[in-house]
């Protein structure tokens, strides 16, 4: 079975054979996250040589525009002493580095700011830290958000990292819902298969063969980090591809080199993704005590932000301005090829503090 062909298929296949199936979530997690093995733990995966490309490395306006996004949600909190500006799964590095480079145009900002990153991979943490030396400037490093600091206003940024966390799945079945989990085929291969005991707490009923999907982790983070800003003050704004409403379906994905693969096939030399339930973060970040603002596409986000005007003046002064449209096309573009309406914006910030820029009015695009 050529699930199988990877080291990291053999051990899962020698848990599985000893503990019984994992759930999807375990699955995901060593999949991305084995210490030895896993996706993100190994690699670097972006770019045209690599797996996928995300937004900052499409063009250095994105990261530029939630720059100076986070000084003016900083300035319309009355400019505090000190704050923390963290990124949650940075990559390469390049959102935080370009959203520094902007919040320089606001130099209080810029000068009491502390960067922080919260990041799980070595090789990345690597690519970042090089990426900030280039400007001159340093970080902390964090393994979960628990440790970020305590004292002083949150500003935190994530694109692209809620996809990356791990989900369960249960399918209805009869009366009942059964969690999906990986098993092994006759011939020793991942499988997929159910469990036979129902699950218990899921309140409500689907049609025969709905999939109910749900990260614990991802919405764990955002009612942690909705009790951090509520206490510490300060904002959020994360971007994904994911839907504004909640409903049932099975949207894990695995992507190599640009391309859809099957899930199960070479656990840890493929990336996997799931969309993100953009209306069960906002009720997570609610209970956890902060202001969940509505959603936006990222089209109109980065058109609010002035995405067309920054690309102007960089045009100017471009070798290859066609380049540029190019980039702002995907990045903002509507058609199916680009990400504007794929993916969505989430901002959440302290109770009773204006929405960051370009979130003071719904998009008409999501009514
Ligand atoms: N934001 C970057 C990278 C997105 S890929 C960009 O837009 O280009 C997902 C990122 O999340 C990677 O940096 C990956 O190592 C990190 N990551 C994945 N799971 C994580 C976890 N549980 N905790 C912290 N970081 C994680």
């Amino acid at each position: 079975m050529n699930a199988r062909t990877t080291p990291l298929a053999q051990e899962m296949a020698a848990i599985i054979a000893a503990e019984g199936p994992l759930s999807l979530d375990r699955f995901m997690a060593l999949a991305l996250g084995h210490p030895r093995y896993g996706y993100y733990m190994t690699r670097d995966p972006f770019g045209a040589g690599g797996d996928f490309i995300t937004a900052p490395e499409i063009s250095q306006i994105f990261g530029e525009l939630l720059g100076l996004a986070l000084a003016i949600t900083w300035q319309n909190m009355g400019a505090p002493e000190g704050v923390v500006v963290a990124e949650l799964g940075p990559g390469r590095g390049t959102l935080m580095s370009d959203a520094l480079r902007a919040a320089r145009a606001i130099p209080a900002f810029a000068e009491t700011l502390e960067p922080h990153f919260v990041e799980t991979s070595p090789v990345l943490m690597r690519a970042q830290a090089a990426r900030l030396a280039q400007d001159g400037r340093d970080a902390n490093w964090h393994a979960n958000i628990d440790s970020l600091p305590e004292d002083r206003p949150l500003l935190i940024l994530a694109n692209e990292f809620f996809d990356a966390l791990p989900v369960r799945q249960f399918q209805r079945a009869g009366d009942h819902w059964h969690e999906r989990l990986v098993g092994l085929d006759p011939a020793g291969g991942l499988a997929f298969g159910l469990a036979q005991e129902p699950a218990a707490n899921i309140p409500f009923a689907a049609p025969e063969g709905a999939i109910f999907e749900t990260s614990p982790l991802s919405l764990d983070i955002m009612r942690r980090l909705g009790e951090r800003i509520a206490r510490q003050g300060g904002a959020m704004i994360a971007i994904d591809y994911g839907h504004a409403k909640s409903g049932f379906g099975d949207t894990l994905q695995a992507v190599k080199a640009h391309r859809f693969v099957p899930v199960l096939t070479d656990p840890g030399e493929v990336d996997i993704t799931a969309h993100v339930d953009f209306a069960m973060l906002a009720i997570a970040a609610q209970r956890g005590g902060a202001l969940a603002h509505p959603l936006l596409t990222q089209a109109s986000l980065l058109e609010r932000l002035g995405i067309h005007h920054r690309a102007e003046i960089l045009k100017r002064k471009a070798e290859n301005p066609a380049e540029i449209d190019r980039a702002v096309a995907r990045l903002a573009g509507t058609d199916d090829a680009a990400m504007g309406l794929l993916f969505k914006a989430i901002a959440i910030t302290a109770p009773g503090m204006a929405p960051p820029p370009g979130f003071e009015q719904p998009d008409p695009r999501l009514s």
